[in-house]
């Protein structure tokens, strides 16, 4: 799975294989010594101040990957993407880039389910529905007898 939340939902939801290429916040590290801090250290340093600094002073700034930065794992993500006979894309416009580019490099077919436009453009093994994913979903779980 390769995901732009950073939210580390698919994790907490039981995906053990995700690539994460906007970061997330659940680790944390001290912008000049590198200190490494985990989501509970920051909950517990918020009860105490507004911003949260390392014992050294620095800033503590959460593994996320803000805009201007480089984002992670780039090519393990396309690797994977090119790998892949099918590709879901699931509630994302594909206009944040570079993760917008992945699709570009799938190997197999790929499916965008969005409501709205999406910066991807048609071809033959890609397919579209702008539609809500829960309704989608709630239509594939129906034709698999699962509802
Ligand atoms: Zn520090």
């Amino acid at each position: 799975m390769v995901t732009q939340n950073i939210d580390f939902l698919h994790q907490r939801a039981g995906s053990r294989r995700v690539i994460a290429v906007h970061g997330d916040y659940w680790s944390s590290h001290c912008l000049d010594c590198s200190e490494p801090f985990e989501l509970s250290q920051i909950e517990e340093l918020l009860r105490k101040v507004d911003v949260p600094r390392c014992s050294c002073g620095g800033l503590i700034k959460p593994d996320v990957v803000f805009y201007g930065e480089a984002v992670r794992d780039l090519e393990p993500a396309a690797a994977v993407v090119s790998n892949s006979d099918l590709l879901l894309v699931l509630g994302s416009s594909l206009t944040v880039l570079p993760a917008a580019f992945l699709p570009e490099q799938a190997g197999g077919d790929v499916v965008v389910v969005n409501r709205g436009e999406v910066g991807l453009s048609p071809g033959p093994r890609r397919f579209f529905a702008d539609v809500d994913l829960d309704e989608f979903f709630g239509e594939v779980a129906e034709h698999l007898g699962a509802s």
